[in-house]
């Protein structure tokens, strides 16, 4: 068994499995796909120190920095269940995809967050043909066609002066009355001639030909005037989903959200087990957030271990 199981290879379980290690006890990370979201990040400007990095860079550092200790790294493992010990102090057990279950004193559970999806009609029929979620991944293929961009908040904004630099046409479509993207990531989407801001309004339908995506119908919500956009790509930018699905039957107490809820030292509400990152309530889902969260759950697993 392990003294700390990290469950999650972004910067948050990469963070708290280095410094478990750092104890000298036994560490194992289980992730379904080590690097996270970072893996589809282009570049990073607010990872404090460091200038300006790309994701994939970011990743093979966190990598090569977890193999410098002895970490049990455990990739594409997909964790689908999770057993409290029985007793304080016993093991916890996760199950994962494979059959395989691993069994630690401490967990510290840092499985992140995924795009949040906008549920109308079309969605998941014209998902990966037109309906896309992720702009660094799928930009290129919309190459000189025309896209929207649903969600004024800064990864929404970020996406549509990345794709402002690809594609021929960006309208962003955001559902309140102004867009909440920090003032500077505003400012540069403005000084963009090939995007257009739609304000106020309510996305209710993505349409297309049977094939791929040839439009985007919102309702503005003042008027209940319903238009329809003529393109070829919609990239979805409302939000982040924790992936907590599969802790939806434990005793883990999260928010209505579906977040964990952490107390000062990183543990849940079950002893022994911890959370770090976006997965969890921690405010702001950032970078050097997520990697001093993960840091602060593995001391704390630490603490908790020295006590039990
Ligand atoms: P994640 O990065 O989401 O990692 C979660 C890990 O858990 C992954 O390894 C995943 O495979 C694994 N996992 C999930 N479910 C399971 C399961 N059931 N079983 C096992 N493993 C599982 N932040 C910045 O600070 N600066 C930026 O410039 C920036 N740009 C961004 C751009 C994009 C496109 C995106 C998507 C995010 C960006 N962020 C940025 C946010 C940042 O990437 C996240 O805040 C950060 O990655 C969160 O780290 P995490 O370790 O908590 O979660």
């Amino acid at each position: 068994a392990f003294d700390t199981l990290v469950i999650g290879g972004g910067p948050a379980g990469a963070a708290a499995a280095i410094y478990s290690a750092r104890k000298g006890i036994n560490t194992g990370v289980a992730a379904e796909r080590f690097g996270g979201q970072v893996s589809d990040t282009l570049g990073i400007e607010n990872f404090i120190s460091v200038s300006h990095t790309e994701g994939p860079k970011l990743v093979a550092a966190l990598e090569q920095h977890v193999n410098d200790y002895e970490v049990d790294v455990m990739n594409l493992q997909r964790a689908v269940a999770f057993k409290a010990a029985e007793v304080e102090g016993g093991l916890h057990e996760v199950t994962f995809a494979s059959g395989a279950t691993l069994k630690s004193k401490t967990l510290v559970l840092a499985t992140g967050a995924r795009w949040r999806e906008m549920n109308v009609p079309g969605e998941q029929e014209y998902r990966n043909k037109g309906v896309a979620y992720c702009p660094h991944c799928d930009g290129p293929l919309f190459k000189g066609k025309r896209v929207a961009v649903i969600g004024g908040g800064n990864s929404g904004v970020e996406a549509a002066i990345d794709l402002a630099g690809i594609v021929a046409h960006v309208t962003l479509v955001e559902f309140m009355g102004e867009m909440r993207a920090d003032a500077v990531l505003q400012k540069k989407l403005k000084s963009l001639s090939n995007v257009d801001v739609i304000l106020n309004a309510q996305t209710t339908e993505v349409t297309g030909d049977g094939s791929r995506v040839n439009g985007l119908t919102y309702k503005d919500r003042n008027t209940d005037e319903v238009t329809t956009l003529p393109l070829e790509g919609i990239f979805v930018q409302i939000g982040l989903v924790p992936n907590t699905e599969w802790l939806k039957e434990s005793p883990i107490e999260m928010s209505p959200r579906g977040e964990i809820i952490t107390d000062a030292h990183g543990m849940t509400s079950v002893p022994g087990v911890f959370a770090a990152g976006d997965v969890t309530t921690v405010p702001y889902k950032q970078i050097v957030i997520a990697m001093g969260e993960g840091a602060k759950a593995s001391l704390g697993a630490f603490d908790y271990l020295i006590r039990n």
